[in-house]
């Protein structure tokens, strides 16, 4: 094993901490405990930082996640392309047709690979390079295969992705293109997840989200590090996040405790609300239902398929997180996701997957139930974009000759 690697000369990583039995490990390949096999995550010395000094750090640093490098556990990899620093975006024009006066988007479908998973993906390369490895893989759920794939394809190393057959089109064409490996399989994520866990351990391979999993899920701290710069080094008062293993959310909480942690950010109740859809919502049906733990779900079936994750790893986690924070959360059908991705379409010019729409019918329903004061602000993350070929076909005008009077005629109801 690796034991001393050199790491960015500013990061304050302490080590690696179980968050069963608590035990501190040095950060060296292992990505589970060697007492209890519970996950373990990096651990920071955040009382080592000045926090005057830390923030014009990252103030003076890239247009990118690596201007927070000293709070992640690893150093920025040279060479790889720009990931993060995507817009904070106030919503007026939907915030008035959903309720919510004071609505920002984390517009974050305007990444690398048009998603947030090139932020953990970021990290797992970074992690990986240190390690030497030559191929990266991953399970997903459309999404991060993309993401490694690019992210491999720059770094000149192999990548093999492991999808559900019945995966977005789009998403399968758009990692093959990168070159990955693609490998199609018949079942569930969660079937696929497993296939990939018997893999991890038999393949030097770096899996993202199994033996490179502590840093990984760092780099999904990095939205609300971004939010809180761009809101004046301040907290929102509410965030409204997608939920697929529960990673996102999770290490949304860790960001505010290391900002609050390192005196970047005033104290401050930053509530955490799930958002997941009806077709596969153990993490919001557990919420709803009184914070009681996670009960896998089987057969997920949505139309928001980078969220189907019936036993998501960091489920319970997510469920104690919403409920210490004082959050809540939505489970929604269908048919409101794809009016949510249309209404946020049409009123603010973002064209998300249905994993937006689930953000945004979301906050339609905790703004219904009077979850959001009127002067609170209000984050949604926006994780997806559509044109990986998620957009819902809308009704079309007919076609016309290349004549100003057959356009008049057949355009005067439609533009009256
Ligand atoms: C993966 C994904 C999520 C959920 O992230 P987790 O960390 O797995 O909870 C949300 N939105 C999109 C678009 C994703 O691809």
């Amino acid at each position: 094993m690796a034991t001393t690697l050199e790491r960015s000369s500013t990061s304050h990583l302490r080590g690696l901490r179980c968050r069963g039995c608590h035990a501190l490990a040095p950060a060296d390949e292992r990505y589970i405990c060697g007492e209890c096999y519970g996950p373990i995550e990096p651990e920071y010395d955040l009382a080592a930082f000045d926090a005057e000094t830390l923030r014009d750090e990252i103030e003076r640093g890239p247009l990118s996640l690596w201007r927070y490098a000293p709070l992640l556990p690893v150093a920025a990899p040279r060479g790889h392309f720009t990931v993060g620093w995507t817009p904070l975006v106030e919503a007026p024009r939907l915030g008035a047709a959903i309720g919510v006066p004071r609505l920002f988007l984390k517009d974050d479908s305007r990444n690398p690979s048009l998603s947030f998973k090139d932020r953990p993906v970021a990290l797992a390369l970074a992690r990986a390079l240190e390690l030497g490895l030559e191929t990266l893989a991953c399970a997903s759920t459309g999404n991060l295969a993309g993401a490694v794939a690019a992210a491999a394809a720059r770094n000149g190393l192999r990548a093999v992705v492991f999808v559900p057959a019945t995966t977005d089109e789009g998403k399968i064409a758009g990692a093959a293109a990168y070159g990955a490996t693609v490998v199609r399989v018949n079942g569930t994520y969660d079937q696929v997840n497993r296939l990939c866990a018997r893999l991890a351990d038999e393949e030097r391979w770096g899996f993202v989200n199994f033996t490179l999993r502590p840093y990984y899920a760092e780099g999904s701290k990095t939205l609300l590090f971004e939010c809180a710069e761009q809101l004046g080094w301040r907290l929102p008062d509410h965030v409204v996040i997608p939920v697929g293993s529960g990673a996102l959310l999770t290490r949304t909480a860790t960001a505010a405790a290391q900002l609050r942690g390192a005196g970047l950010v005033e104290e401050g109740a930053l509530r955490i609300h799930a958002a997941q859809p009806s077709g596969c919502a153990p993490v919001s049906d557990a919420v709803l239902d009184g914070y009681r733990p996670v009960r896998p779900v089987r057969d997920p079936v949505t139309v928001a398929r980078s969220l189907a994750i019936g036993a998501p790893a960091d489920g319970d986690g997510s469920v104690e997180i919403i409920r210490a924070s004082g959050g809540s959360a939505g489970s929604v059908s269908d048919a409101e996701v794809v009016d949510a991705c249309a209404l946020l379409a049409r009123t603010e010019g973002v064209l998300a997957e249905p994993a937006g729409g689930v953000v945004v019918a979301t906050a339609k329903a905790l703004a219904a139930r009077g979850a959001f004061a009127d002067d609170e602000s209000v984050v949604l993350y926006i994780t997806g974009n559509a044109y990986k070929g998620t957009i819902e076909r809308s009704a079309l005008g007919p076609v016309v000759a290349a004549d100003a009077d057959e356009f008049r005629t057949k355009y005067a109801e439609a533009l009256a």
